[in-house]
């Protein structure tokens, strides 16, 4: 039996064969060929598709993001049909005998590297362009037709680290747990294995070995332990650990229905934080009292291109009556840093968790925010809907948006179609900006949702994607972050708007009491720690003297 230990971000045990994850990257080995005539067709055959698919890519993305922004896609085209890039590739297979794929890999492999190398970082990105444009042509003639980690079975899987992207198109069904050799328990991808509700451990080191692919393993999501062909003992010991556990739970269950209220009768509501429609079913079972927070950002995460308005009316609309009336708070696209999409050509930046991401990116490209705020306030009629801004760090920002709700409005009334008038409109308190500006923030907006993941990051200097400085989150920083979340929670009540979190330390039982007497009226968290909330704040006495 091999043991290997790391951090448990989500609790459960589970047995089963041990998959690693392998990134679609296309595999290219030089190929000497007999027959040129047969890779010059399966280039032609490749590259009439690769043209097609970014002519659908551009028409799609016009309509919903507006011409500019679609214009990658044509840039990928002219790319495609240079003189230059396609004689080079023909060259190399009429002369050098190579195959499609690797006369293709070549000629972007040279290309990449002569532009690399200039100073110009316009020119750089260009690079990465002939790097997606010979992945798409590659593709083809290869006949993969999609990008994708396909599971045959159900596994553990396990990977270096793995990309909020990369987490949300595995095939949820199919993923007992999740085990990598990297990330933080503040990651995206920890986020979501929470919300899905399977066993996850990370940082467990280079020891975790590709080689162990396909070997049974048992995985212990409350310790933090992968046992590879665990031993007769460690199976007992760990179906007694499960049974414990699952008594618990079976405790917690009790608690369904009963009121989320403070001995001495402060309520609070709990909600539930959710990636997509599948969730809104653990939200209820857990009791979730609303929806705090929908990462809106996951359905663009999901595939290779941008959702439209109507999938993304339809979902939203699901949520909202999956729900049932009681209240949906979905956060509106913040995308960047970790949560990178392949397909909006974001430029490379030095540091992209202070970069072009979340409202700056929907405020410099409207159509895309627009396309987004008419699938929700069309929703808006279907359910108690509330919109929220995220990365908020100036007034202006708030200005611009709800501008944009109101020319969008304008829009659906001249087309005739519903919308609710009043819809909440609130912020996400996440940068030290926007919590010490929310004295001049909260007249502007309906309630404040403190993000402590993001916060926490800027407040103490903190990458949270980074597992070294877990420590200096949790015994150093704390005050801090506590001394920017009562400033925001004071305004708040100064300018009567409600204040709830949504960050994953909402779920930390040792600082709820902390929260509730800042002021926090609403917690959401991942469903599964509802419930243990809702003890928490039954047991508490705010009346008594600390
Ligand atoms: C946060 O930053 O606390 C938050 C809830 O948002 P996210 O984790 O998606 O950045
Ligand atoms: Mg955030």
């Amino acid at each position: 039996m091999i043991i290997l230990t790391g951090k448990a971000v989500f609790g459960g045990i589970t047995r089963g064969k041990l998959l690693f994850y392998h990134r679609d990257e296309n595999i290219v080995s030089k190929t000497i060929v007999d027959n040129t005539e047969i890779e010059m067709q399966r280039y032609e055959y490749a590259r009439s598709c690769a043209l097609k698919e970014l002519e659908e890519l551009y028409q799609t993305a016009v309509s919903d993001v507006g011409e500019r922004d679609a214009g990658i896609f044509i840039i990928h085209q002219m790319l495609i049909k240079d003189e230059e890039f396609d004689k080079t590739i023909r060259r190399h297979i009429l002369s050098d005998r190579y195959s499609a794929d690797y006369a293709v890999a070549k000629t972007a492999r040279d290309y990449s590297h002569t532009l690399g190398e200039m100073g110009s970082e316009y020119i750089k990105e260009r690079a990465a362009d002939i790097k997606d444009i010979s992945d798409r042509l590659i593709r083809h003639i290869q006949n993969k037709s999609q990008n994708r980690f396909e599971m045959s079975e159900k596994a553990i899987v396990c990977a270096d680290d793995l990309v909020p992207s990369e987490t949300v198109q595995l095939d949820r069904s199919k993923v007992q747990a999740f085990v990598t050799c990297y990330g933080s328990s503040n990651s995206h991808t920890a986020i979501l294995a929470r919300t899905m509700n399977i066993p996850a451990i990370i940082g467990v080191g280079k020891e975790l070995l590709e080689s162990y692919s396909g070997r049974d393993a048992l995985i212990d999501g409350y310790g933090g332990a992968v046992y590879i062909d665990p031993d007769e003992d460690t199976c007992r010991a760990m179906e007694r650990k499960q049974e414990e556990e699952g008594k618990k739970r079976e405790l917690l269950k009790r608690l369904k229905g009963r009121k989320n209220i403070t001995l001495d009768g402060t309520k609070i509501r709990l909600y539930a934080n959710i990636s997509g429609l599948d969730d809104v079913e653990q939200a209820l079972e857990n009791d979730a009292d609303g929806i705090g927070l929908f990462r809106s950002e996951f359905l663009y995460l999901q595939d290779q291109r941008l959702p439209d308005e109507e999938f993304q009316f339809y979902t939203y609309r699901r949520v909202l009556e999956g729900m049932k009336g009681k209240k949906v708070i979905i956060r509106t696209l913040d995308i960047g840093a970790d949560k990178n999409i392949k397909y909006f050509g974001l430029a490379k930046e030095e540091n992209p968790a202070l970069g072009m991401r979340s409202i700056r990116l929907c405020l410099t490209r409207p159509e895309l925010f627009r396309t987004q705020l008419r699938a929700l306030l069309r929703a808006s009629v279907y359910g108690e809907l509330s919109i929220m801004l995220p990365m908020i760090t100036d007034i202006s920002e708030i200005i611009r948006t709800r501008e944009l709700i109101e020319e969008t409005k304008a829009q659906l009334r001249a087309r005739c179609q519903p919308y609710c008038e009043n819809i909440e409109l609130g912020i996400m308190i996440e940068t030290p900006a926007a919590a010490l500006l929310s004295d001049i923030l909260a007249p502007e907006v309906d309630f404040f949702s403190i993000g402590t993941n993001d916060l926490e990051q800027y407040v103490l200097a903190t990458d949270r994607q980074n597992l070294q400085l877990e420590n200096y989150r949790r015994d150093l920083g704390h005050e801090a972050l506590l001394r920017m979340m009562r400033i925001a929670c004071e305004n708040a009540k100064k300018h009567g708007i409600w204040v709830g979190m949504c960050g994953e330390l909402g779920a930390d039982l040792s600082l709820t009491e902390e929260f509730l007497r800042m002021g926090i009226s609403e917690i959401s968290v991942t469903p599964a720690q509802i419930l243990p909330l809702k003890q928490k704040i039954r047991s508490m006495n705010l009346k008594e003297i600390k």
